[in-house]
């Protein structure tokens, strides 16, 4: 049901009940005819495809008719008929229509279609209007939607992690800082150094760059908690992949070794995709058909397939003797680039792949210690097209462990008291990872640039809207 008698197009599409009278409202995409009938093409944003409404010209006031151009907005009452020729099985014969805005075709942006996604990036206020951006917000509301399920439907539950944090412990130097400091005439300290003490929060403060460490708090009582909120990182790379705000979830499992993680993971992916072919059908298909034709056999072969778990020893052996000639040259204790972590995926296993096992000194001061002195219990998961979608790890769970890698990287230890009052009362194995939300959409869209699937994007230099 909806508001005041109105119609969603898709609904009136779906319709079995014909020949009733309704009311549907929305935006006008196309037009066409003659001066006995137009057809006119109508867009709600419900779904990606259109309603046809037959409208007989000389019944309509040829001052309404004239706005009824694309982009106008109007509201139409007509009856719900069969039809032949709108490649829909139902149209409406217009009675009554009502125009909320016109459109001047001479500055309307959006008026033929085939738009490059580089221009639609320029006027990312009108894109949602058009069927590439319609679909693809429409997948990242019901893939929103799945990860809430999944968790839920788990026994996880939702923990609500500070954006703005007082720790600097994971992003140094990566972090956006948040003050309402005079930026011209800052407090200074005796030896000129700006003064934090005067601050809002009384010490300096950024935007958050993942919500792990908070989460690790929860799951240490609530024993399975999850986070999904905005993250923020101030690196300067100006890649398909990377966004200077975006969107993270973070699980985080009490009693879980790396074993454990790695299986939610690779289920939990699993079941995000399939959701999404069973929820975003037309929306894919249509993306399918636009930009990628791969891109439905891609999305059910990861449902169907195991994904193969390596060692980051291992991964280092098969580069290095694929003969490849990569643009970053890699040996062992060196972090992989995108380029190995597709060459991975997209030519050696052809699945996605699970790294774990990777030299402590390139990843975190939290993971978890092998006995071998050398490398951690991480996890990082490679997805075709993307390289890395998910990373995460067992957690050190030894106080004497922490306290002694914190020392080792020179971590101010003193803001990190509470962290790790955790190993100290009741500590247990514990493990969780993080997905890049936009990764994941870009997998599920078959979209080539991270700035596509974010409704508006913040990158280097850009934060227009
Ligand atoms: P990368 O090496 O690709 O920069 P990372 O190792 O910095 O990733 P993590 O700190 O492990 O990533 O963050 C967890 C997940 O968040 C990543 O697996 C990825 O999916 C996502 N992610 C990380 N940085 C970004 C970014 N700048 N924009 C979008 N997603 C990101
Ligand atoms: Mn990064």
């Amino acid at each position: 049901m909806s508001i005041k008698n109105r119609t969603k197009i898709k609904e009136a599409l779906n319709s079995t009940e014909l020949n009733r009278t309704i009311t549907v409202k929305g935006w006008v995409r196309t037009r066409r005819g003659n001066k006995k009938i137009a057809f006119i093409a109508l867009n709600d944003g419900s779904t990606i495809n259109n309603i046809q409404v037959v409208a007989d010209v000389p019944s309509f006031p040829d001052e309404l008719l004239r706005h009824i151009t694309t982009g106008a907005s109007v509201s139409v009452t007509g009856k719900l008929a069969p039809s032949v020729g709108s490649g829909q099985n139902v149209e409406i014969h217009a009675e009554n229509i009502e125009l909320y805005g016109s459109a001047d075709p001479a500055s309307y942006p959006l008026q033929k279609k085939g738009h490059s996604l580089e221009f639609l990036r320029e006027i990312a206020h009108l894109r949602p209007r058009t069927n590439t951006f319609g679909a693809i917000f429409r997948i990242r509301h019901t893939m929103s939607y799945a990860i809430h399920k999944y968790f839920n439907d788990k026994g996880f539950f939702y923990l609500h992690t500070p954006i703005i944090t007082g720790s600097d412990a994971e992003g140094a130097g990566e972090m956006f800082r948040v003050t309402t400091l005079d930026m011209m005439n800052p407090p200074r300290t005796e030896d000129g150094k700006i003064n934090y003490r005067e601050d809002f929060f009384g010490k300096e403060t950024n935007l958050t760059v993942s919500g792990q460490l908070e989460g690790e708090l929860g799951a240490l009582a609530l024993s399975d908690i999850y986070t999904f909120g905005p993250t923020f990182r101030a690196e300067n790379s100006n890649t398909p992949r990377h966004l200077a705000e975006f969107w993270m979830i973070e699980p985080e499992m009490a009693f879980y070794d790396i074993n454990d993680n790695m299986d939610l993971a690779e289920d939990f992916l699993k079941f995000l995709t399939e959701f999404a072919l069973g929820h975003c059908y037309d929306d894919l298909l249509f993306l399918n058909n636009m930009y990628d034709k791969e891109l439905l056999d891609r999305l059910k072969s990861v449902t169907s397939t195991d994904f193969k778990r390596i060692t980051y020893t291992e991964a280092i052996d098969i580069l290095s003797s694929s003969g490849v000639k990569f643009e970053f040259p890699n040996s062992w204790g060196s972090d992989l680039q995108s380029e190995h972590e597709r060459y991975l995926v997209e030519r050696h296993f052809k699945k996605p792949v699970i790294i774990t096992g990777y030299p402590k000194d390139i990843k975190a001061f939290y993971m978890k210690q092998n006995d071998d002195g050398k490398t951690v219990r991480a996890m990082d998961v490679l997805f075709p097209r993307i390289g890395e979608i998910v990373g995460g790890s067992q957690r050190e769970d030894e106080l004497l462990k922490l306290e002694t890698r914190i020392k080792e990287l020179g971590l101010p230890e003193k803001d990190l008291k509470w962290y790790l009052d955790t190993r100290r009362f009741g500590s247990v194995p514990h493990s969780g990872f993080g997905l890049g939300f936009e990764r994941m959409m870009l997998f599920i869209t078959g979209m080539s640039n991270i700035r596509d699937v974010m409704p508006f994007p913040r990158t280097p230099k850009n934060a227009e809207f």
